[in-house]
């Protein structure tokens, strides 16, 4: 009997757990297929708790933990793992999504070991190599070394063709977020949380390296006299375990009786969160393309964005971590009626669900002939 093509999926973060769920399960629908899931390790515990939220098991898991070794030696280190498990697991494509350190090692490996790449969300572009940092420079790499791009948008895809990508290599697909978000959404209720009595939600979340420090005590102050200001409303706050985050969080916010300082919370109770949420705080990218989807404003707690599909439809802004705009954004969102109706009207720039399937269907084609790339989107 002939042996079914190899498909290798890595999953390094929790964004990546989460956007790669839908293609995991889209690929493991496709009985010719022989899917292999690697965890790199670089988050543990947060990974494993989302995978088994969709019901995904890793095959494999790098021993290798990020924050016991310096930032600048984790790529390099995790390539070395890579390039090793390449060599075992012998794939016939690989595929990671995003911009991590474990995208762009595993888009480093795979040209060492002349193995095709796919990349799932590509073409995401801020413009400047140092906001996002790193995330921004991963993504221009791993685009320069993918043999497969599936882009989540036109303007992603745009970014890609200016960058000399063929245009048969890239596939609008849409964002696969917005599949695991549709998975996840039906099957949780809008459940009150602790600090509930019917007030308003703001749910806020921080964990960008470029939002350490100042920036993170501006966002702090600014949610301080929110709290202070809106009686009606409560705070919440998943905070993200980088240790750059949690004490200045609980220093400046702590005491505060309507504000919930919480540990990440599992998918399906965040998206619960967001659904519940009257606005949303933000520097991430996946809540950026989630909120819109559920209709909830979010204001991007960024001076720039590579997700601008939102700010387009008019759902989403761009605040910075200056605590007097965010203060003046929020307060308007909570005190106009209209302005907050305009922002919370509903829209997913960003994908319909099917984005996986499209990955799968494109990925099996590919396996059998990969000579003739999938057709542009
Ligand atoms: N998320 C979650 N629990 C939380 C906070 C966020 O499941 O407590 C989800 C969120 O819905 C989104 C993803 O994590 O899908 C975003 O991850 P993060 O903000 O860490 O990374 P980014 O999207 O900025 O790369």
């Amino acid at each position: 009997m002939l042996k079914k093509p190899r498909v290798l999926c890595v999953i390094g973060t929790r964004p990546e757990a989460i956007k790669m769920a839908p293609v995991v399960l889209a690929l493991r629908a496709r009985a010719g297929l022989d899917l292999v899931v690697l965890k790199t390790g670089q988050h543990g515990e947060l990974v494993d708790t989302i995978l088994k939220g969709f019901g995904v098991a890793a095959h494999h898991e790098l021993r290798f933990l990020e924050r016991r070794i310096p930032f600048e030696d984790a790529a390099r280190k995790l390539a070395e793992s890579l390039t090793g498990a390449l060599a075992a697991i012998r794939p016939a494509v690989v595929l990671a999504q995003g911009d991590t350190t474990s995208v762009v090692a595993t888009a480093l490996a795979c040209s060492l070991a002349n193995t095709p790449f796919a990349h799932v969300e590509a073409g995401l572009r801020s413009g400047s190599l140092k906001a996002p940092f790193p995330e921004e420079a991963n993504r221009v790499v791993a685009s320069h070394l993918a043999a497969l791009h599936f882009a989540p948008t036109r303007a992603a895809r745009a970014n890609l063709l200016r960058e000399g990508v063929p245009e048969h290599a890239i596939q609008v697909t849409g964002n696969t977020v917005i599949d695991a978000l549709l998975m996840t959404a039906e099957g949780v209720d809008s459940a009150p949380a602790d600090l509930d009595h019917g007030r308003r939600l703001i749910l806020t979340t921080v964990h960008r390296r470029d939002s350490f420090g100042a920036p993170l005590v501006g966002v702090c102050r600014a949610l301080a006299l929110l709290h202070d200001r809106f009686p009606d409303t409560a705070i919440h706050w998943p905070v993200h375990p980088n240790p750059n985050v949690g004490p200045v969080v609980e220093r400046l916010l702590g005491g505060l009786p309507r504000v919930l300082l919480s540990r990440p919370l599992d998918y399906p109770a965040f998206v619960a969160a967001m659904k519940r949420s009257t606005l949303i705080l933000t520097d991430s990218g996946g809540v950026q393309e989630e909120a819109p989807a559920l209709g909830k404003p979010v204001l991007v707690l960024r001076d720039e964005t590579e997700r601008p599909e939102a700010l387009f439809h008019g759902v989403a802004r761009l605040v910075g971590r200056d605590p007097d705009r965010i203060i003046a954004e929020t307060s308007r969102l909570l005190e106009d009626d209209d302005a907050y109706r305009r922002m919370s009207k509903g829209a997913s720039p960003y994908g319909d669900g099917k984005a996986g399937a499209r990955i799968a269907a494109a990925i099996d084609e590919f396996v059998r002939s990969p000579e003739a790339l999938p057709a542009a989107g």
